[in-house]
C-alpha cells in the first residue's frame, strides 16, 4: 500500500511523520511532507496516519 501526500492540502503538522517515520518525511521545503517510496510501515499504521491527518491530505493506493 503506497501513500500519496496531497501537498496542496498538507499543513505540515507532522502527525504522519510521527506515526509512520518509515513512510513519510519532510520535503526539501521543510514545511510539507512527502511519502517515502516504498513505504516501510504496515497497512494498519498507514491507515491510522491517513485517518489522523487533520486535512485528509493522505491518499492510500
Ligand atoms: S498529517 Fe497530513 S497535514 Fe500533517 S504533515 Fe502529514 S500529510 Fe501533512
Amino acid at each position: 500500500m503506497q501513500p500519496i501526500v496531497d501537498k496542496e492540502k498538507c499543513i505540515g503538522c507532522g502527525t504522519c511523520v510521527a506515526l509512520c517515520p518509515g513512510s513519510f518525511k519532510w520535503d526539501e521545503s521543510g514545511v510539507k511532507v512527502e511519502a517515502i517510496v516504498p513505504p516501510e510501515d504496515n497497512e494498519v499504521s498507514l491507515k491510522e496516519a491517513a485517518e489522523a491527518c487533520p486535512v485528509q491530505a493522505i491518499i492510500l493506493e
